[in-house]
This record gives structure tokens, C-alpha cells and sequence, in this order.
């Protein structure tokens, strides 16, 4: 259970509170504490830290009226949004900010929105690997706390080729912090490298400038950097706020392509992302020697279902379908797609002719012994024609016609039955 510790005095902005972590994290447990005495209560248990991924904290309390619980907390060692009506001068702001603090918000109607988002964030954050690249241990180790204060995963390298070397290690890193000057290999350098193995919709490279060259930071860009920031003029919020929207805009784009790729009705590919790579898989087949086989695979008279049911059922069966094809299938090896309305496309890599041919016909099998149930409470049995082509014929529009002509023909012969090019025992 992931809990959520909130100290708050006033009642109606606890409530507002409370409930709007309800709606935006419903799987959030949120302990309410309205006084100092009652936070030190919630945290007198072993490991609060493990027991709190964060706490949201007003700064004025009835029983600590200086800010005192937010030592209180952090001592605690539980991440601290800082959620207070104060305008802070400077001088506060940087005695704030020296406390290890997650952030702080000032209060008012919007920036619930902003608190409510960097809880999600501080959420996910242990599973997002970031790599902090300098040779100044000075500045590594300044980086890599306030990272940690956001719990990411943190890793440190002196210099591009060690960076290189935990991205081999760690291809998951999503985040690059690198210092331009660096021994051995400079991050000019490093950039460039990385960027041959990890695009920028997958890993975003954040610069560090020093500002002794004035087109430092145009140079970073143009090398394959997302942003940069300064060294000399390092400010920690500036900080968090670019780590943010470089993560933000790498979730955006996936965002973007799993609505490109996916089909919204049965959660599987769609025939654009089926297309797009199985031509590589294909490809890749033909130059390995590998075997690959493609199926077709079309629900039986199915127009009668949604002429007697109605489309709502009509989309539902597509759904249980979906689900059985899905369940039976290898993930990751075979590339499975709704390439049509109720026709569905099964690229088979790497298994044999005579193997591939047997998992087509248990699936044939399978769906036809997996009722789908209906409104009434009757089962109906739904059935699927396949075509599969086992050999490598060429590339992969020549793959699916000779799929697509088996298909018919397996339609002919009277549905409900595998046709492939394997001559029949
Ligand atoms: P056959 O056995 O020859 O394949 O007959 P069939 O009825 O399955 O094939 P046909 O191509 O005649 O009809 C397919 C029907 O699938 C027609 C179309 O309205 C329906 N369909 C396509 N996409 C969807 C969808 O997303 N939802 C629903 N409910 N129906 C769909
Ligand atoms: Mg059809
Ligand atoms: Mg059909």
C-alpha cells in the first residue's frame, strides 16, 4: 500500500486536500496529521521512509509555527513537498531549500494540480534511472542528493567512457546529466556516442554549461542535447523544473505512440505498428536464416453476431478474442495485431514450419472451446478460419497474400479450420 503522510491545521483545505489525492491517486493511502505532535505519532514506527513515499506539509502549525515539522520529516528521511500560503524572501527560500526538501508550492487553487502531479511523479520515480556524468566528485555528489531527494535511481560516472559503460549496462537509464569538460572523453563526445544506441524519444540528455564559452549551451543543443543548464548560475528549483519537463516530455511521446500503435478497442497492435515492424522482422528473418511464418486469422460469420446482438456485443466478442489470441501467443517473440475489423495477423518468429503450424491449430482449437458469454446469459461458440504461410517467401506483402489466400480457402473448405502452405499429412 503506498501511503501519502499530509499535515495540514486547517480543516476545509485538509478535506480539499484528501479528497483530490482521492480522485488523482486512488490507489494512495493519505494519514492526515493536524498538529506537529500528531505527524511525530504517524512517524514513530520503524523505516517511515519505507512506510511513506512522501509527505505534503503545511509550513505554520498550531504546535510549529517556525516550519518545524518540515525538519521533522525530512529527518524521517520522507520526501517533503512544502504546501504553505507563505511568500518566502530569497534568504528563506535558499534556508528552505538547504532543509532537502522535495519542493515547495505556494497555495492557492491551481497549484493543487502541480502537487497532486509531482506526488504521481515522486510515485514512479525509484523505477526511472537516471545517470549523472561529471568529473567534479564535487558536483556529482551535489547532483546525485537532490536526485535522490526525488527518489530516482542514481548512477555516477567521471567521464564519457564510463557513462558509456553503465548505459551499456543499464540501456534503461531514461535521464543523462553530463558536464561538458570531462577527461578521456569530453561530453561532446559522450552525446554523440549515446545518441547512436538511444533516440530522443526514449533518453533525454540534459547539459552542463559552464559558462567560461558563451555558445557552451547552443553547442549542447546541437549536439544531441535536450537541454542544459548553467553551472555557475545552478539554481536547485531551476534544476528540478528541467529534470521535470525533460521526463514530462519523454512520457508525452510515449503517450503519443502507444496511441499510434495500439488498437483502443482490443489493447492490441494495430496495422500500422504491424506493418511498421514486421517488414523489419521480415527482413531480419531472411538475413539471419531464421524461419518466420505469418497468420491470418478471421472470425467466423461474424457479421451475424453484430446483426443479432448489436454492435455493443459485436465489440465485446471482438474483445474476448482479442484476449484468447493474446493469452496464447509468445510476447515479445511473435507480433500479434488486429489488422482489420475482425481479422487479426500473427507474425511467428523463429519456430519451425511444422511448429508453427501446431500452435495455429491449438489456437484454432482453443478459441473454439473458450465460450464467449453473451447478454442473455447463453454462451455462444465462436470459431476463426486461419491462413498461414510458413516459409519466407519474400518480403512481407508477399508473406501475408499467400496468408490471405490460404484464408479464402479456408473459408471455402467451411470455416472453423487451419489452411497453410505444409502439405497435409
Ligand atoms: P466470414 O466468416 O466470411 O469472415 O464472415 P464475416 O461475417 O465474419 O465477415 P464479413 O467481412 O462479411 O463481416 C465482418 C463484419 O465485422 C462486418 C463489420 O460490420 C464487422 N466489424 C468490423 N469491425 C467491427 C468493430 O470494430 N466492431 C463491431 N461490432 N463489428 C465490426
Ligand atoms: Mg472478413
Ligand atoms: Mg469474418
Amino acid at each position: 500500500m503506498k501511503r501519502l503522510l499530509v499535515v495540514e491545521d486547517n480543516r476545509i483545505t485538509g478535506n480539499l486536500i484528501r479528497n483530490r489525492i482521492a480522485a488523482a491517486l486512488p490507489e494512495v493511502q493519505v494519514d492526515w496529521a493536524q498538529s506537529l505532535a500528531e505527524t511525530l505519532r504517524f512517524l514513530d514506527r520503524p523505516q517511515p521512509e519505507a512506510v511513506y513515499f512522501a509527505a505534503l506539509l503545511d509550513y505554520v502549525l498550531p504546535d510549529a509555527p517556525g516550519g518545524e515539522v518540515i525538519d521533522a520529516v525530512t529527518a524521517a528521511g520522507v520526501p517533503s513537498v512544502v504546501f504553505t500560503a507563505n511568500m518566502f524572501s530569497p534568504a528563506e527560500r535558499e534556508r528552505l531549500w538547504r532543509k532537502a526538501i522535495v519542493d515547495y508550492v505556494i497555495k492557492d487553487e491551481q497549484s493543487l494540480n502541480y502537487v497532486v502531479g509531482l506526488l504521481a511523479r515522486l510515485e514512479k520515480n525509484p523505477a526511472t534511472k537516471v545517470l549523472v556524468v561529471d568529473d567534479s566528485r564535487f558536483f556529482r555528489v551535489v547532483l546525485t542528493r537532490l536526485l535522490r531527494v526525488h527518489r530516482y535511481q542514481v548512477f555516477e560516472a567521471a567521464d564519457g567512457e564510463a557513462g558509456l559503460a553503465v548505459l551499456a549496462r543499464h540501456p534503461d537509464v531514461r535521464l543523462v546529466i553530463t558536464d561538458c569538460m570531462m577527461p578521456k572523453m569530453d561530453g561532446f563526445t559522450f552525446i554523440r556516442r549515446l545518441r547512436r544506441d538511444h533516440p530522443r524519444d526514449r533518453l533525454a540528455v540534459l547539459g552542463l554549461a559552464s559558462e567560461r564559452e558563451p555558445d557552451t549551451g547552443a553547442r549542447l543543443l546541437k549536439t544531441g542535447a535536450d537541454d542544459f543548464i548553467s553551472k555557475k548560475h545552478f539554481l536547485t528549483e531551476e534544476f528540478y523544473c528541467r529534470v521535470h519537463q525533460a521526463l514530462e516530455n519523454l512520457e508525452r511521446i510515449e503517450t503519443i505512440r502507444r496511441l499510434a500503435t495500439t488498437d483502443p478497442l482490443t489493447g492490441l497492435y494495430n496495422r500500422r505498428h504491424f506493418y511498421d515492424s514486421a517488414a523489419h522482422l521480415v527482413a531480419a528473418a531472411r538475413r539471419n536464416r531464421t524461419p518466420v511464418a505469418c497468420a491470418m486469422i478471421d472470425i467466423d460469420h461474424f457479421k451475424r453476431i453484430n446483426d443479432h446482438w448489436g454492435h455493443q456485443v459485436g465489440d465485446a466478442a471482438l474483445k474476448h478474442v482479442a484476449g484468447v489470441l493474446a493469452g496464447h501467443f509468445r510476447r515479445g517473440a511473435d507480433l500479434l495485431a488486429r489488422t482489420g475489423g475482425e481479422e487479426f495477423s500473427v507474425l511467428i518468429c523463429g519456430l519451425a514450419p511444422e511448429a508453427a503450424a501446431e500452435q495455429c491449430e491449438r489456437l484454432r482449437r482453443r478459441l473454439a472451446d473458450t465460450p464467449f458469454p453473451l447478454p442473455d446469459g447463453t454462451k455462444l461458440q465462436i470459431t476463426a478460419s486461419i491462413g498461414l504461410c510458413t516459409r519466407n517467401v519474400g518480403d512481407l506483402d508477399s508473406l501475408l497474400r499467400h496468408a490471405d489466400g490460404l484464408l479464402y480457402e479456408a473459408k471455402r473448405a467451411g470455416r472453423n479450420r487451419l489452411c497453410s502452405d505444409l502439405p497435409v499429412a
